[in-house]
């Protein structure tokens, strides 16, 4: 039974048995999140950052600041998820990024912030600016143990006591979650769900680091499966922990926006998924179709 495309818009995702799933859009900037709004996403479940950073100069506090907070008004009051700078790896900025030998496992996403302080500190301050238009919150994308959080936070912590110091306004209910995109923070995941806000499934980078597939090598391509057993495994272990804490768990890699792999995930217990917009309507109809609780 095919639902009208509108009526399939604005139709709330809930599955046949009755599990509401929340389904989210990745998004590049202020533009891209109205669109989605249109498309139907209940909300932003990850703007990757680092598109601020492409264009050549980097862009101060107060040019980021504008950025979020344009970010955050286009959400009108939908739950959107900023990620800290993300680049390393296959996100190569010019300038900044250096040559390693295995950049992948190099100095990437919060690894990259915390070896870069002034980057981090700028950016962290203008995000809890931005909070002031409204929810946000914001993750730290590679983290790889309880130290690496703390240390986010801690860093979190310093610049809320600079911008009191500055006498500026930021928000205090800015919250602050990671996203789990190495087998050692899947692995670790009940401790920091003690720490952190939320979780973010990376399944681009889980994928990759689980099986140890260069997630943009097409030689490997048949050794990346983000859901393999192995992967599904981590998840469930992930959104157990999640569920335990009381903290929110989605997943916002490019495989939740295939069908099959979304219908696969919510069964792990995931119930909040964040895709390229334009897939929300086709998970959405797979969805509805389903039933999610299995036993
Ligand atoms: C991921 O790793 O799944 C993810 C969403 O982050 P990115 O693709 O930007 O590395
Ligand atoms: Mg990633």
């Amino acid at each position: 039974r095919r639902v009208s495309q509108e009526r399939l818009r604005t139709t709330p995702c809930v599955s046949r048995d009755g599990v509401s799933i929340s389904l989210l859009a990745n998004c590049s900037g202020p533009a891209d999140i109205t669109h989605a709004l249109e498309l139907g996403a209940d909300g932003v479940g990850l703007v990757r950052s680092e598109f601020l950073f492409l264009g050549g100069a980097l862009p101060d506090e107060a040019c980021q600041a504008a950025f979020y907070r344009d970010c955050v008004r286009a959400a009108r009051g939908r739950p959107i998820t900023i990620r800290t700078l993300d680049i390393g790896a296959d996100k190569e900025v010019a300038g900044l990024t250096g040559t390693e030998p295995n950049p992948a496992l190099g100095l990437r996403g919060l690894r990259f912030s915390l070896a870069h302080r002034d980057l981090f500190y700028t950016q962290l301050a203008a995000l809890l600016k931005a909070g002031l238009e409204g929810p946000l919150k914001v993750m730290f994308p590679m983290v790889a143990s309880v130290q690496d959080l703390e240390r986010a936070l801690a860093a979190v912590d310093e610049v809320r006591q600079m911008l009191s110091l500055r006498g500026e306004a930021f928000s205090k209910d800015v919250e602050f979650g990671i996203m789990i995109e190495t087998p050692a923070a899947a692995l670790m995941a009940d401790e920091l769900a003690a720490r952190a806000a939320f979780f973010s499934v990376g399944t681009n980078d889980l994928t990759q680091y689980t099986h140890a597939a260069d997630r943009v090598n097409p030689a490997v391509e048949q050794y990346y499966t983000p859901a393999s057993p192995a992967v599904l495994r981590l998840l469930r272990f992930v959104a157990r922990s999640a569920a335990d804490a009381g903290i929110g768990v989605s997943v916002c890699g490019e495989s939740a926006a295939d069908p099959a792999l979304a219908l696969l995930y919510a069964r792990a217990g995931i119930r909040s998924l964040s895709m390229a917009a334009p897939s929300i309507a086709e998970v959405k109809e797979r969805l509805l179709d389903e039933t999610i609780s299995i036993g």
